[in-house]
């Protein structure tokens, strides 16, 4: 009896829970690169290329270990191009009489699964992804009689849960939080280390054919590449990020600079979301060397928190609110996603310099995911369907678990405030605080008004009047309502003129 051990692009761990139980003579694993998932939204060239190479790296170490795989490349003949016909077809190549499957990341491939059963006469058994340091039952759990969720809570339950950062009961250092420390701006002479490059083998560089051939219409720069693809690389990212850049990760958290697009961030999320890395291993891994080397506090609590708090909140609420969760647009945006967010043809330079860095690595850092290119689709009102598509595209570390609360929650308030407690629009004075941007770009960063004036700085005005009856009760943006209120007409006609035109300009 074979049992058929279906793995999907995102679960590439050697311990992951369908691999459990298996019966290495007898049982087969499927792994299969098919069209429908390439190419359902029109994925960053490098993001498909660094999954299948990530894909067929892991195939072989599984062959090398001895078992049997069934691996199924894009353009092999018989490829049906999706995961369920491709099932089908391994059930009956094999004669598999149950078909194993860790929970997808995905509500679509979710529905899809527990059609299987049925439609192919053979029981599916979907196990729990236990990579996750909270199921989503448990989520829900924590969640269920809270009007509003707020991360720091659930944070420290899982602080707790793990003993992660504990002295007994209570967090070390005595505060859970150290967030305030993490916004420094960047201070000239900053050097920034060259971030973790892998050289690309024949598996990689077969793959890269592959996607010239099939992808090559798709957004974004397939080389150069350096993206790890096996875990012994993923785990060379993960300790060179922690010797180079740990350290400054907490004071530099939220600053940008023009040309170094990676900053001190871990780069390790593409590596996590895939499966290459789990989040245990390496918060435990930062844990140990933060109490061998005396690191800094703020830096290895920051990035404990983004990995056990937010990564961990974002799916839980993606599990919690889907499928309502994609409908959402409590602010009811409806503009189109301007052409610059393809080919950063713009003259907002903070725009132009993300949407070139996205292009060029299928990278952004969390800053200028959310408070440039965020923070622009939301002043401008651009719709949350445009704006997740785009987010789901361009980045190598995107799965709609994550990406979808990420953008519909945390940057558009689609969700009217459940994920996150105020919306987070910001004038250009923050980037200018924040980065070196302005510097270099036409339009002023200090001029409130005119053709020449920054555009967030009407536009941040123009969407709290858009949103006012939304908006006001807000007790988090009451402040700015108060200063609204003090403006003179005169003021708040100008700010509607600016916003109409440079908006207009859009379209
Ligand atoms: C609009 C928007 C869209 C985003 N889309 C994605 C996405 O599709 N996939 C994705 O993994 N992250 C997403 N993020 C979160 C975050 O920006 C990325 O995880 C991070 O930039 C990845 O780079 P890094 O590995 O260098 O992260 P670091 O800054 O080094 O952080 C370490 C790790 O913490 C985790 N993390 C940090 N913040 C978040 C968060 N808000 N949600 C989930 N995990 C987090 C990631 O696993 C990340 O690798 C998004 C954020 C925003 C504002
Ligand atoms: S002036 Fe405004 S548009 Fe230009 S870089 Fe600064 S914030 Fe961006």
């Amino acid at each position: 009896m074979v049992t058929l051990r279906l793995l999907l692009g995102d679960q590439l761990t050697h311990t992951i829970s369908s691999l459990q139980d298996i019966d290495i003579d007898k049982d087969v694993i499927l792994m299969c690169e098919v069209v429908e998932e390439a190419s359902y939204v029109k994925h960053h060239q490098k993001k498909i290329a660094f999954l299948f190479s990530a894909m067929r790296h892991f195939a072989q170490e599984l062959r090398d270990k001895g078992y049997n795989m069934a691996y199924v490349k894009l353009d092999d003949k018989k490829n049906t191009q999706s995961f369920g016909s491709e099932v089908q077809r391994a059930i009956a190549e094999y004669q598999a009489t149950k078909v194993v499957v860790t929970f997808p990341g995905e509500y679509r491939v979710l529905q899809e699964m527990k059609e299987w059963q049925k439609r192919y006469s053979t029981p599916v058994e979907i196990r729990e992804d236990d990579r996750f340091l909270a199921s989503p039952q448990e989520f829900a759990d924590w969640a269920k009689g809270r009007k509003q969720l707020r991360m720091e809570y659930f944070y420290r339950e899982m602080r707790k849960k793990y003993s992660i950062l504990m002295d007994r009961d209570k967090p070390l250092g005595s505060k859970w939080n150290y967030d305030a420390e993490n916004r420094k701006p960047p201070k000239s002479g900053l050097h920034v280390p060259q971030p973790y490059r892998v050289k690309c083998d024949k598996i990689t560089q077969e793959v890269f054919k592959l996607v010239e051939k099939k992808f090559s219409h798709h957004f974004g720069d397939l080389k150069p590449f350096h993206y790890a693809v096996t875990r012994e690389q993923a785990l060379g990212a993960l300790e060179h990020f922690i010797e180079e850049r740990l350290v400054l990760f907490g004071d530099y958290q939220d600053a940008m600079i023009e040309g170094e697009p990676w900053m001190y961030h871990s780069h390790i999320g593409l590596y996590l979301n895939c499966g290459l890395l789990t989040p245990l291993e390496c918060v435990k891994r930062v844990e140990e060397v933060y109490h061998q080397k005396n690191l800094p506090l703020n830096a290895v609590e920051g990035f404990i928190r983004q990995i056990i708090g937010w990564r961990e909140y974002i799916r839980g609420i993606y599990w919690l609110k889907m499928p309502e969760y994609k409908q959402q647009n409590f602010l009811d945006a409806q503009r189109k996603l301007p052409s610059f967010f393809w080919d950063a043809d713009t003259d907002m330079n903070c725009l132009k310099q993300c949407v070139s860095e996205t292009k060029e690595n299928a990278y952004a850092h969390h800053i200028q995911r959310l408070m440039v290119l965020g923070n622009f689709a939301l002043v401008a009102g651009i719709h949350p369907d445009e704006v997740n598509e785009w987010y789901l595209i361009v980045y190598a570390d995107a799965y709609e678990w994550v990406e979808l609360p990420n953008v519909s929650g945390m940057i558009l308030f689609a969700d009217g405030g459940y994920l996150a407690s105020k919306p987070y629009a910001a004038s250009g004075a923050y980037i200018n605080k924040m980065s070196n941007y302005c510097k270099n770009c036409r339009f002023k960063v200090s001029k409130k008004n005119g053709e020449d004036a920054c555009p967030f700085n009407y536009l941040y005005w123009d969407f709290l009047m858009r949103n006012q009856d939304k908006l006001q009760k807000n007790h988090r943006v009451a402040v700015m309502y108060r200063t609204l209120a003090r403006m003179k007409p005169e003021r708040l006609e100008e700010i509607t003129t600016d916003a109409q035109r440079f908006l207009d300009s859009l379209s």
